[in-house]
């Protein structure tokens, strides 16, 4: 970090901060020019708030050399991160598509789809048992029931279950059946179920929240593995912008970003960045193409019945196609 101080800032001044500073843990070198006088903090500025010291009248502004976010920083953990889940393998070269109905809705409707894509080759079941949704009045999901129908699809078909953990009073339940706990992009900034998430031995599925930059994402994976969990997936869902034809705007550009800032998988939802069925391949094949690890896909044998999220639900043929596209790419 280095501290750049408004010309003619007073000398007690400079000398305040810079007590303050190596009060906090880091050296401070001085370096002054002719119009300019700078700090540069050296070692852990890990308790410095950035905020407290641009509030002072005499700082003109602050730069930050190094990122916010160290555990999930490439620089200090320079091979890809291999999350394991029932011997399949999240990152580091492998493409993982997970598959699934956006909600459960029943027995019938979840092993058909679970059979469904299992036969396709997904290799992990997605189905949500509490549903984030817009409208308090719209379905909100089976609950527990739904995810003892989740627990039932993995002992037919043998994938691991994804679904998503909404609040800390139900995560312990959610927990119990689920293999991957993800937390919803409505919730990528709800810091005391990060801090739950943290404290668990299962892998977490992050999305990426409708407004949040990439960094704030990262600091978001970053709160999960300072309480001791590094099973961190990321995943790009799509952000709002002026855009009103698709439901938000697939960022394919944080997939290579993400890359180079962290060692952590980075996969692609091309369901809700979207919002239409008929987008789902041609992303998913960019998606690929750009280095994702894996794709997490909304399946519906019967849309149009859906409880929630029919118009971005392929149906098993499309998926099918889908998939025989994203061999071809990945194997590329
Ligand atoms: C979902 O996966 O069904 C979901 C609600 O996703 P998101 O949090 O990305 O909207
Ligand atoms: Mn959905």
């Amino acid at each position: 970090m280095v501290i750049v101080m408004k010309p003619n800032a007073p000398q007690e001044v400079i000398e305040k901060i810079k007590k303050k500073m190596e009060s906090l843990g880091c050296q401070v070198h001085m370096s002054q020019g002719e119009n300019y006088f700078l700090l540069g903090l050296v070692g852990d500025t890990s308790r410095i708030d950035p905020s407290q010291i641009e509030a002072n009248q005499h700082v003109d502004k602050l730069l930050r050399v190094q990122h916010p976010f160290k555990l999930a920083s490439r620089h200090f953990h320079p091979e890809d991160s291999i999350i394991e889940v029932d011997g399949l393998k999240i990152g580091g070269g492998n493409v993982t598509v997970i598959a699934g109905p956006c909600s459960v809705e029943s027995e019938e409707q979840l092993m058909t789809i679970a059979n469904a894509v299992k036969i396709e080759g997904a290799q992990m079941l997605r189905g949500g048992a509490f549903k984030p949704r817009t409208s308090p009045y719209s379905f909100q999901g089976m609950g527990e029931e739904g995810l003892k129908l989740l627990k039932k699809a993995k002992e037919v078909t043998g994938m691991p279950i994804v679904t998503e953990v909404m609040c800390q009073d139900t995560f312990d339940i959610v927990e119990e059946y689920a293999d991957i706990l993800q937390i919803g992009a409505r919730n990528m900034q709800n810091f005391p179920l990060l801090k739950r998430a943290g404290k668990s031995n299962k892998p977490i599925l992050l999305k990426r929240g409708l407004s949040a930059t990439i960094e704030e994402l990262l600091m978001s994976a970053e709160y999960i593995m300072a309480e001791g969990n590094s099973k961190v997936i990321l995943c790009e869902r799509g952000i709002r912008t002026f855009e009103t034809y698709t439901r938000n705007t697939l960022d394919l550009s944080a997939v290579p970003m993400i890359k180079e800032l962290s060692h952590l998988p980075i996969i692609i939802d091309p369901s809700h960045a979207t919002g239409k069925w008929s987008m789902v391949e041609p992303l998913s094949k960019g998606a690929i193409a750009v280095g994702a690890d894996g794709l997490i896909i909304e399946v519906h044998h019967q849309p149009e019945m859906a409880m929630s999220d029919g118009a971005q639900s392929l149906k098993p043929a499309k998926f099918a196609k889908l998939m025989r596209a994203i061999e071809r790419i990945a194997a590329i």
